[in-house]
């Protein structure tokens, strides 16, 4: 499989959307026209590769700011039929490249976080897993989602705090935000699954907001 060749396949795709698929997460599906298609725009143009972003140097992961938002946009690769993984991305007789266009942090208000945290939503941040390193022992349950696809779920085994979920795009792992060593990284740019949410979480002001728990 040559790497060059899987490189050369993705830009051209990128640059033209011609020969493969673009499909962008509801976060991103929800903005209004005028950012989506500047945030298409900012996909094609993207050049900024590295070491980090980029590690197989194949030119299937970037991301940029648009908005105040913080946008990522990845390219997987499925056969012909998209039921499985393409055995060999370098030969696009054989390969449908989808690219999705993803926004960083989502509350998610589905039933399954719901359940999961015990809480009203997940606090997720969309990272690649190549940028994730993890150290110390996690436990996963595997549950059906919202969106009818399983998700892997991982946890301290310890504390039962939940650490990521591995939703079922390959690649992608969503990291609880309040796990995070500096939370304030975190902004969340778009709520999904909205039908789920309970409905008391929008009447702020009725409640009174206090700086730390009842004394
Ligand atoms: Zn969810």
């Amino acid at each position: 499989m040559s790497k060059n060749r899987i490189r050369e396949l993705n830009d051209a795709f990128r640059r033209t959307f011609r020969g493969g698929r673009v499909m962008m997460t509801s976060g991103v599906y929800e903005l209004p026209e005028c950012v989506k298609a500047e945030a298409l725009v900012q996909v094609t143009r993207f050049s900024e590769f590295t070491a980090d972003n980029d590690p197989h140097d194949e030119h299937d992961f970037g991301s940029f700011d648009l908005v105040g938002r913080k946008f990522f946009w990845k390219i997987d690769y499925y056969d012909k039929d998209l039921v499985n993984g393409s055995e060999d991305p370098s030969d696009p007789e054989r390969t449908t490249r989808v690219l999705t266009l993803m926004l960083a942090g989502e509350y998610c208000h589905c039933r399954d976080c719901q359940r999961f945290t015990g809480s009203a939503f997940v606090s997720a941040m969309r990272l690649p897993v190549d940028a994730v390193s993890v150290q110390g022992e996690l436990k996963t349950v595997e549950v059906a989602g919202s969106s009818g696809q399983v998700i892997r779920r991982h946890f301290c085994p310890n504390c039962g705090s939940g650490i990521f979920g591995e939703p079922y795009r390959p690649g992608m792992i969503n990291v609880m935000a309040g796990t995070l060593d500096d939370p304030s990284v975190f902004v969340p740019t778009a709520e999904v699954f909205c039908d789920y949410a309970f409905s008391w979480l929008y009447d702020r002001g009725e409640r009174p907001h206090l700086p730390r728990g009842f004394g």
